[in-house]
């Protein structure tokens, strides 16, 4: 059985919209309801896990992404007291210290990975980081968590490639950002159509820029689209892709909102659908995994869902609420999910054999 190492940010309950009085669905409740799953379940044990102690970032390990003026923007907002930022975003008087362990818990999620302590990790931390870019940020997101870890994983661990995938209902637009001129790091992410969802980009045709023009990938998947289309879109493009890119390590941003209980997006993903993908991608990859969106109740089954993957195991069944799957299906789904995979192929079939 693979080894696992899992961390958490133990501090995360101090980055609380409640204590502002902004409503959020970014909210402590997400992490408790995964350790309260964890701890009821024995997940942990039944997984060949380790837990990890969460450390607090240096303000160099931050500064390896994010601009000195943007640090000092957020260290001041939050020393004050904090407040509602614009974005979806909130601040509170304790988030500096929450956002650097939770930079912190990535960090060392990381180094376990790849020093070979474990084979993989799954760090849980809030609030999430795909949508923060190097000098602002958006939607619930302050500090780029995946963004930090591959420049760790460049400059202390002297690891050359990453991937970085995105399997949140968002698109990955402040880690495209970070990165889309960089042919290092290749940036994957499927996603909801952005047409007339947050963050409305993340489109096709955006492929990075050069001397890494095809080194970002964005799939828009067209609303109630689920395990078989994020299956074929792994199958036809996303594994070919990272298979001829060759990289270190993989980092897994890995959001729940795209399951297909979640209120705030209309994907499909089941259980089945998150335990496949991990496991097509950790299968073949030393992986990391970090908890960006998801805020349904069963967020704690679907993490757990997670490290069945990471594991090699499964115990668990999908037990589907099909009423609820089949009431949402629309037949236009698939037709419109081939042609935005044609359409993807076709520009990406210039920078890769797929
Ligand atoms: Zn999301």
């Amino acid at each position: 059985m693979r080894s696992i190492g899992v961390i958490f940010n133990t501090n995360h309950e101090l980055h609380d919209y409640m204590l502002k009085g902004f409503p959020s669905p970014e909210s402590p409740v997400r992490l408790q309801r995964i350790m309260q799953h964890f701890r009821d379940n024995k997940v942990l044990e039944n997984n060949n896990c380790k837990v990890l102690n969460p450390v607090s970032a240096s303000v160099q390990d931050v500064l390896r992404v994010h601009t000195m003026d943007y640090f000092s923007f957020v260290q001041l907002c939050s020393l004050k007291g904090g407040g509602w930022l614009g974005n979806d975003t909130y601040l509170c008087e304790g988030s500096l210290e929450v956002l650097l362990q939770a930079v912190g818990s990535v960090l060392e999620a990381g180094k376990a990975v790849a020093t070979g302590e474990h084979d993989h990790a799954f760090a849980l931390i809030r609030p999430p980081g795909h949508h923060a870019y190097a000098d602002h940020y958006s939607g619930f997101c302050v500090f780029n968590n995946a963004a930090v870890l591959a420049r760790y994983l460049q400059q202390v661990r002297s690891y050359s490639k990453i991937a970085i995938v995105n399997i949140d209902a968002h698109a990955s637009d402040g880690t495209q950002d970070i990165f889309n001129a960089d042919p290092s790091v290749l940036c994957i992410s499927v996603h909801q159509d952005p047409s007339h969802f947050y963050p409305f980009k993340g489109f096709i045709r955006e492929i990075g820029f050069m001397p890494a023009v095809g080194y970002t990938l964005n799939m828009e998947m067209p609303p109630e689209a689920g395990n078989s289309e994020y299956f074929i879109f792994f199958e036809e493009i996303g594994l070919k892709v990272i298979e001829q890119f060759c990289p270190d390590i993989v980092i897994l941003e890995c959001g729940f909102d795209s399951y297909y209980k979640e209120g705030l997006s209309k994907l499909n993903l089941t259980m089945d659908g998150y335990y496949g993908i991990v496991s097509s991608i950790s299968s073949k990859w030393r992986t990391i995994v970090l908890l960006e969106g998801g805020y349904h109740d069963d967020i704690g089954l679907l993490a757990d869902m997670v490290l069945q993957a990471l594991s090699g195991n499964r115990y668990t069944k999908d037990e589907v609420d099909q009423m609820h799957l089949l009431a949402s299906r629309q037949s236009s789904c698939r037709r419109i999910f081939e042609s935005k995979l044609n359409e993807l192929k076709t520009l990406m079939s210039s920078y890769w054999e797929i």
